[in-house]
């Protein structure tokens, strides 16, 4: 679990905000969720066989002895909060959280155990327009964001629940004529999970999967219908995209659309960002039929491809440093810093604290990255005035009256 250090925070504010403005420019809603939920949640939604379930979750008993698990997705939660308000007859819904989640995964680069995502859920949207809508949506995050260029999407269709079931036996009848190429996770999964086998990492593995039947191959009309409206979308808007067949997604509940953007510049985590249609989840915890479509983004990859791509401009935090020196001059500059506050809303004004020399407090100055510095010494204090000195620009420092100051700096600032 890493800390974000107040050097890092800026970036990560800046990139919040972008999530924020790009959300509210599709119409999308924030909800917030509790970070613990019943274990059974997760289980009943991600399915038993993933690695999620299996051995990623922090899972513990309360004083009451309930299971509970602190939530590694957001999507189950989501849905169990609309559920639970009654959210989903009859209405539409374009929600977002933003959030920290937890796996209990082996650390590396762009893998944590706590890390935050941003989740989109949509309800009750049947057709292939709101599919391609998370999709532009998420494009405009990285265009925002200058990564456009370091992301490539990837589209798949994993059709209908049946669809997948008569998929899964062709499958595991190929599989059983390769079993000396697959390893142990492998064989495990070949009764439980057989599709996550095409989702291996294990060089060996892939070539099997290359040669493995596909399941585009064998899905049904609707299925079809729907995946090539979808392609016709992104056709038309111009969003470069490649059918990867073999993607099948890590949690159970996806069907129809699933999509991935990936980035070569991330090493071996290379996902930022993964989503698709998971219509069945809301029957399985208990709603009627319905349709949801959603992703989840990874923030400290996507952070990290920002800064692979030579950073984020991110402005200073400080407007004003004020510098202070003696007696009098300490109180003058207590006074003035909470009146400038005051009358220049969003002012940001660091004053000094802890004394020090001229020369001391200066370089606090210039170290802050303010674009000013105030300066309230003896004699300024006794003539009711500051001198005001710009860090940034070539510039004679000005004195001026100290209630000057609020119109001096409205006007630069
Ligand atoms: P992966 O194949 O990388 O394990 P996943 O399929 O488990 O990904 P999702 O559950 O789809 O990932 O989560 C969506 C996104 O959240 C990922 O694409 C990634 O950007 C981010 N993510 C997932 N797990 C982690 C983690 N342990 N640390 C940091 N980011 C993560
Ligand atoms: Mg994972």
């Amino acid at each position: 679990m890493h800390d974000v250090l107040p050097d890092q925070t800026p970036a990560w504010q800046y990139v919040e905000q972008v999530l924020r403005e790009v959300l509210s420019a599709y119409g999308y809603r924030e909800i917030r969720l509790p970070i613990v939920e019943k274990t059974e949640l997760f289980k009943r939604s991600i399915g038993e066989v993933t690695d999620i379930v299996e051995k990623e979750m922090y899972t513990f008993l309360d004083r009451n002895g309930d299971s509970l698990t602190l939530r590694p997705e957001g999507t189950a939660g989501c849905l169990r909060a609309c559920l639970e308000h009654g959210l989903l007859h009859n209405q539409v819904h374009r929600l977002w959280y933003y959030g920290p989640m937890f796996r209990h995964e082996r650390p590396q680069k762009g893998r944590y155990r706590q890390f935050y995502q941003l989740g989109v859920e949509t309800y009750g949207i049947p057709g292939p327009d709101i599919d391609a809508e998370i999709i532009l949506l998420s494009e405009r995050l990285w265009r925002r964001l200058g990564v456009r260029d370091k992301l490539q999407l990837e589209i798949n269709s994993l059709g209908s629940s049946e669809e997948r079931k008569a998929y899964r036996r062709i499958l595991v009848d190929y599989f059983q004529g390769h079993l000396d190429k697959l390893d142990a996770d492998c064989l495990r999964r070949l009764d439980s999970n057989p599709l996550r086998i095409l989702d291996s990492k294990n060089p060996e593995v892939q070539q099997v999967v290359e040669n493995a039947p596909v399941l585009m191959d064998h899905i049904g009309d609707e299925s079809r219908a729907h995946f090539q409206e979808l392609t016709e979308i992104l056709d038309a808007l111009n969003i470069d995209y490649v059918l990867n067949t073999r993607l099948v997604r890590g949690l159970d509940y996806y069907s129809k659309t699933v999509f991935e953007w990936v980035s070569g510049d991330l090493g071996a985590q290379g996902t930022v960002c993964a989503g698709g249609r998971y219509d069945g989840l809301i029957e399985q915890l208990g709603g009627r039929e319905n349709y949801a479509v959603g992703f989840a983004m990874g923030m400290e990859r996507l952070l990290a491809l920002c800064e692979a791509q030579g950073g984020l401009e991110l402005q200073s935090g400080i407007d004003i440093y004020l510098v202070r020196v003696g007696g009098a001059a300490e109180m003058a500059g207590m006074r003035l810093a909470e009146q400038l506050r005051e009358q220049i809303p969003g002012l940001r004004l660091q004053m000094h604290c802890g004394g020090g020399s001229f020369k001391s407090q200066f370089k606090k100055a210039d170290k802050s990255g303010a674009a000013y510095a105030v300066i309230i010494g003896e004699d300024e204090a006794i003539r009711g005035e500051i001198s005001i000195k710009s860090l940034r620009r070539e510039q004679p420092q000005d004195t001026i009256p100290a209630v000057e100051a609020a119109a001096y700096f409205a006007e630069r600032l």
